[in-house]
């Protein structure tokens, strides 16, 4: 388990060694960090994409955009109590920017770390840290979903590349993203878990289409993405070949810890549309009494359960818990926040005057967290992990 305590606690000996003073001066920096150079670069940049890169490069330059990587391969070295340090100061403080690199920073690049050979950890991790590449997962199929390794896209050897054709779906950021973590199958005569490779897949290339997808709160956030001789590098497998199924779940399992953690403190000031974030209980609050309900007792009675929700989730992100029970929490307030914001902001009805912006926020939330259900693996599938890897119930029969 995470220690919720400060690495550098202890006793009086360890608080005046040297480790211990670095440490202390580690805290300080990240605390200077988030109190001023990241306002300032953000107030300097304009449009999301530029501001975010200018955050991530920011991050990275102050030295702690690679902590958890070895120095050897572009991070800040791989000594878990300096990563402790960081992620206690930087919870909640976070910009919405770093959305931009969650599937890089929290899932492609430390598989990469993980699994990748020394040549191609040495070509993306520091790219991919600090902020000059953006990644997509190119994951979901058409016919592959929550049953993932039925998927189709295939990837053969020609000389020193290989070549790639299918489709994928859903595809969250591909439309600026440079770089793509790749589910492609390589045997196609292999039982369907065997004969898949994960490789890292260059989008910005003749042989890939990306097309939007318009979701219901009127947002393109995901696309469909085709592959017609697409082109890979040989030696980018991550992994080994026909072994990308073992690197499929590993990067699941990074996926669940992401989107059951990420910060909730971050937006409870900011009326931000976008990411799998649950409306904070603040803001339900602000709005009960905005809408006279403050004194409702049924209204009261659901902030204090959001409450303690948003509590409980607060504390799943701090303890090494399966990931499943974080994400499975976290859609669950979701739903529960976005049916009281229902409640509060749109019960006059379903239309409202377009420069409402209070109830455009809320009703984008409505509508955006049924996708908090989907995403990152389904409700249904989180429950079936959980009953056969953490409780071990016999496995659900499969076709
Ligand atoms: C906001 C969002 C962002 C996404 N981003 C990406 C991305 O960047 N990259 C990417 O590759 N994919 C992405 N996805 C796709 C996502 O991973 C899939 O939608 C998800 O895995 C479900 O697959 P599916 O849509 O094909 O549904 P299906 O697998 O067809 O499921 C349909 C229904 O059947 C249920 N079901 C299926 N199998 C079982 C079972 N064994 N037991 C019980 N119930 C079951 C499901 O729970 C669901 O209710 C994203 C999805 C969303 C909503």
């Amino acid at each position: 388990m995470r220690s919720a305590d400060p690495p550098d606690a202890g006793t009086d000996e360890l608080r005046d060694s040297p480790r211990a003073s670095a440490l202390a001066s580690l805290r300080e920096k990240v605390r200077e960090f988030f109190d001023l150079i990241v306002p300032e670069t953000l107030a300097q940049h304009k449009g999301r994409l530029e501001r975010a890169r200018a955050w991530r490069k920011a991050l990275y330059q102050a030295g702690f955009g690679g902590l958890g990587y070895p120095a050897e391969f572009g991070g800040h070295g791989s000594d878990p109590a300096y990563l402790a340090v960081y992620e206690e100061e930087s919870r909640g403080r976070l910009p919405p920017e770093e959305d931009v690199f969650a599937i890089g920073a929290r899932m492609a690049l430390p598989i990469i770390r993980d699994l990748a050979s020394p040549d191609v950890k040495r070509r993306f991790l520091r790219p991919g840290l600090s902020g000059e590449e953006i990644w997509c997962q190119l994951y979901s199929e058409p016919g592959a979903g929550s049953d993932l390794a039925s998927l189709s896209t295939s990837a053969v050897a020609d000389g020193d590349e290989w070549v790639v054709n299918g489709q994928k779906v859903w595809t969250s950021g591909a439309q600026h993203s440079q770089m793509g973590i790749l589910l492609a199958r390589t045997d196609p005569e292999a039982p369907k878990h065997r004969g898949i490779t994960m490789f890292a897949l260059p989008m910005e290339q003749a042989g890939v289409t990306v097309r939007p997808l318009r979701q219901m709160t009127g947002a393109a956030d995901f696309n469909e993405v085709f592959f017609d001789d697409a082109r890979i590098p040989r030696s980018w497998v991550v992994g080994d070949v026909n072994d990308g199924w073992r690197a499929a779940v590993a990067l699941l399992g990074y996926e669940r810890v992401a989107t059951g953690t990420s910060s909730v403190e971050r937006e409870a000031s900011a009326h931000i549309k976008g990411g799998r974030v649950p409306i904070p209980v603040a803001q339900l609050a602000d709005l009960a009494r905005a809408r006279e309900r403050g004194d409702d007792p049924l209204v009261r009675q659901d902030l204090a359960r959001l409450y303690s929700g948003e509590t409980i989730m607060g504390w799943l992100g701090r303890r090494s818990v399966h990931p499943s029970i974080g994400k499975l929490w976290r859609t669950q307030q979701g739903r529960a926040a976005a049916q009281l914001a229902h409640r509060l902001a749109l019960s006059g009805g379903a239309s409202w005057e377009p420069d409402d912006a209070d109830r455009d926020y809320f009703s984008y939330q409505v509508l955006n967290c049924r996708a908090m259900s989907i995403g990152g693996g389904t409700d249904e599938v989180q429950r079936n992990t959980l009953a056969e890897k953490a409780l071990g119930l016999p496995r659900e029969p499969r076709s």
